[in-house]
């Protein structure tokens, strides 16, 4: 297989997502599963961990089911108490993967912790003031989904695997091939499965769910 460089890094940006999501599946509280991880930029450290839940011998249920009241500590939050780097450290050298968008708290205790990006799943929200506190503090603040884009719109490699402007499933199968390792006639399969569950049938979406379901 030709070494494609966005390729690899659009591997190592959904490989740890991935563990950011694995270290959210530790957590009690069962409507929201949120997991961050603090990255260096080089992805070879991973500096904290946290998943939301209570304090220290605290019950792990949540104190009310309506959303933004569990009560529990967020993740972000949790990852941040746990860091023990300095601040210009990681303003300098690491990112916050975090499967949810963080809520405006965690906003101003990670601009507080020195983090200059934040990489994000799905989006909690809307995150009017995240947003607002992330921005004036620079923090880039991008989805997952926004970061493989750029990369795939980078390669020409990638690009040039046929018309962009092609939309078609035979189309999307051929560029999907390279970034799953399986042939675009099981990359049809995939797509023709997503149709069927109803889900967006994109790119994005196929190979995201994709790495989920281990295909
Ligand atoms: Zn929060």
């Amino acid at each position: 297989m030709t070494e494609v460089p966005e390729f690899r890094e659009i591997l190592k940006y959904i490989t740890f997502m991935n563990i950011a999501k694995n270290v959210g599946s530790l957590s009690y509280d069962k409507k929201y599963e949120v997991g961050s991880i603090l990255v260096k930029n080089d992805f070879k450290d991973i500096a904290s961990i946290g998943y939301n839940g209570n304090f220290s011998g605290g019950l792990n249920m949540r104190d009310s089911d309506e959303s933004g009241k569990s009560g529990f500590i967020h993740a972000e939050t949790n990852m941040a108490i746990k860091t023990k780097l300095h601040e210009e450290y990681i303003s300098q050298y690491y990112t916050v993967f975090v499967t949810l968008s963080p809520c405006e708290m965690c906003a101003k205790n990670l601009i507080n912790l020195g983090v200059k990006r934040v990489i994000y799943l799905e989006k909690y929200w809307d995150n009017i003031k995240t947003i607002e506190y992330f921005n004036k503090s620079g923090v880039s603040f991008i989805s997952l989904r926004e970061v493989i884009e750029d990369l795939y719109l980078k390669s020409p490699l990638l690009r040039g695997i046929g018309d962009v402007n092609d939309t078609s499933d035979v189309f999307l199968s051929k560029q999907l091939e390279p970034f799953l390792e399986i042939s675009s006639e099981r990359c049809l399969d995939i797509i023709n499965q997503f149709r069927n569950e109803n889900k967006e049938v994109s790119f994005y979406n196929i190979l995201i769910n994709s790495y989920k379901m281990g295909c």
